[in-house]
């Protein structure tokens, strides 16, 4: 490709809203521009990425037995009404209806859809199967930002494999990961798997990637022993056990005026890990209680988990009032058995605990958990922080900053009995079949690889998925040496099957190094009249960027070595 020719309208100046650096570097070098807020446009250097990461993950998939196939993008209602998804899908789904007034939704996600197609399976015979696509999806997220980090519009590849059984679905579930490694190990990028929540996939085991980087917003929790590694959401840790003193009796209520806080009642005298918060939500209608310590935080997406609901959210004030009598600030589990009552294994075999009253401005001291509040599960409710002991080493944990950058979940037979996926087994017998679904959202590894590769000056793409390899710059235009060596070379990197731009525009030498630098070719190749006189070209690689005098006949046999 000739620069002249080539449309990459670069920028100066990063756009105003752009905080990632991914971000203002795919748009200030011309990747990238937005249609709107969420959705963009990928211009020609932004798609040459995009296809080289796709060839990348068809490759890696096709190597474990992938088989791609693409499904409609937009799903009738009943598909993900039958899984229960119309309603957990909650506000990221897109709805929309056609003119007879059916609804349809746009897909965030296809388990569903890929589970009609395993319906065309008939024998255990033809199992495993491993089906992808790499397909539009959509995400109506609250707030998109961050470029191509979170958006409406995105492109993924999505997995679904078929087992007859549980060890089959171990064996794929593993082909995936170390796919997954390897995927992003072609891409530079250094994904750390965790243990994570399944979220509202249904399953059993699931598996994040995430890659550090400061802008990232999922935290990890991570061993520096390396034996331990868990997203937030489903990350746990060792506590130090806490001696009682030995109590009440019963329960004793005491006058609380104004005191609305954990904070407040400590400075009472009551230490927050003497306390227990008592927190009312809603699942699926259902008025849930969730009991942490006073000095834990809960977490939504564990408690969410555990209720096994479609949607659970915090009641209101008023719905705390009509459950217990009380306002948030007064409420309390003592001596209620008409709700749902969940709590954290902390507060297991607690005594001498205070709590709410559920009558505003009382509490209750002397409080035995076992003894007076009636827990129908304990669950593991309470976020982890940095610095607690590790589950497997007692080390202290640390917390990191990542970018999902993969999720790969173990579903079972849920999806399959609903949309009969079934197949006769060995006995003759009819058994749904056992799935797992593996996703990489392709315009975020795009993104992470950017958030991953850069430095002051722009860009560092990893060779192989730079848009191009190699960029010759030719220094002087009107210098015809140099035009026609540049040139020679230029159709021999083409011969040789390299990826090379030619910079034949009629620019001055620094704002063409500048653009060079700013899209990130991996090679420059600079040719100028004063090397040129010795027999030399200037070779500079993107990520040192030290240049060294290569002779002009070296030059090619040099770069195709580096890729
Ligand atoms: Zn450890």
């Amino acid at each position: 490709m000739r620069w002249s020719s080539l449309f990459t309208p670069t920028l100066r100046d990063a756009p105003g809203d752009a905080e990632a650096t991914s971000h203002k570097l795919l748009v200030r070098g011309g990747f990238i521009r937005p249609l709107h807020a969420g959705h963009y446009t990928y211009l020609p250097l932004g798609h040459r990425v995009r296809a080289k990461v796709i060839k990348i993950i068809q490759e890696e998939m096709n190597a474990i037995g992938g088989q791609e196939i693409m499904v409609p993008t937009m799903h009738p209602a009943s598909i993900w009404q039958a899984s229960g998804r119309w309603d957990s899908m909650g506000d990221v789904m897109f709805r929309v209806q056609d003119r007879h007034g059916s609804d349809n939704a746009l897909g965030v996600t296809a388990e569903e859809i890929f589970a009609t197609v395993g319906a065309e399976l008939s024998s255990y015979k033809q199992l495993p199967q491993m089906w992808y696509q790499i397909n539009t999806k959509f995400r109506d997220e609250a707030r998109p930002k961050n470029g191509l980090l979170r958006v409406r519009e995105f492109t993924m590849k999505d997995a679904y494999s078929f087992d007859i059984d549980e060890a089959g679905l171990d064996t794929s579930f593993d082909a995936q990961h170390q796919a997954y490694l390897k995927i992003f190990g072609r891409l530079d990028l250094e994904a750390i798997p965790v243990e994570a929540s399944s979220g509202n996939m249904g399953g059993t085991d699931s598996v994040e990637f995430m890659v550090r980087a400061d802008t990232g917003e999922d935290e990890v929790l991570i061993c520096p022993n390396g034996d331990y590694a868990a997203n937030i959401e489903k990350a746990i840790s060792t506590l130090s056990t806490i001696e009682d003193e030995a109590g009440l009796a019963a329960p004793e209520k005491f006058a609380t005026p104004n005191i609305r806080t954990i904070e407040a009642l400590a400075k009472a005298g009551y230490a927050a890990d003497r306390q227990i918060k008592t927190m009312v939500f809603v699942a699926d209608g259902e008025t849930v209680l969730a009991l942490v310590r006073g000095d834990h935080q809960l977490n939504e997406q564990k408690l969410a988990d555990a209720t096994a609901a479609n949607v659970v959210r915090p009641a209101s004030s008023d719905e705390a009032l009509a459950a217990l009598g009380a306002r948030p600030g007064s409420l309390g589990a003592v001596g209620v058995t008409d709700l749902r009552i969940m709590a954290d294994p902390s507060l297991r075999g607690r005594r001498a605990m205070a709590t709410g009253a559920n009558e505003d401005d009382w509490h209750y001291r002397g409080v035995d958990v076992n003894r007076d509040i009636a827990v129908d599960e304990w669950v593991d409710l309470r976020e982890v922080q940095a610095g607690e002991a590790c589950v497997n080493c007692g080390a202290a944990l640390g917390m990191v900053n990542t970018i999902e950058s993969g999720h790969i979940f173990k579903l079972g037979r849920g999806y399959a009995e609903k949309f009969g996926a079934q197949v006769l087994d060995k006995n003759g017998k009819q058994v749904p079949v056992v799935m797992g679904s593996y996703g990489i959202g392709v315009d975020r590894a795009i993104a992470t690889v950017v958030e991953t590769h850069s430095d002051e000056n722009g860009i560092i793409w990893p060779a192989a998925i730079a848009p191009y390899e190699v960029v010759i710059t030719i220094v002087q235009m009107k210098d015809d040496d140099s035009v026609a060596a540049a040139t020679e070379l230029y159709n021999q990197l083409l011969s040789a099957g390299v990826d090379v731009l030619l910079d034949d525009r009629d620019a001055r030498p620094g704002v063409k190094f500048a653009d060079a630098e700013l899209i990130g070719i991996p090679h420059r190749i600079g040719v100028g009249p004063r090397a040129l006189a010795e027999g030399n070209v200037e070779y500079t690689p993107r990520a040192t960027g030290d240049t060294e005098l290569v002779a002009i006949g070296d030059i090619a046999s040099r770069i195709q070595q580096a890729l």
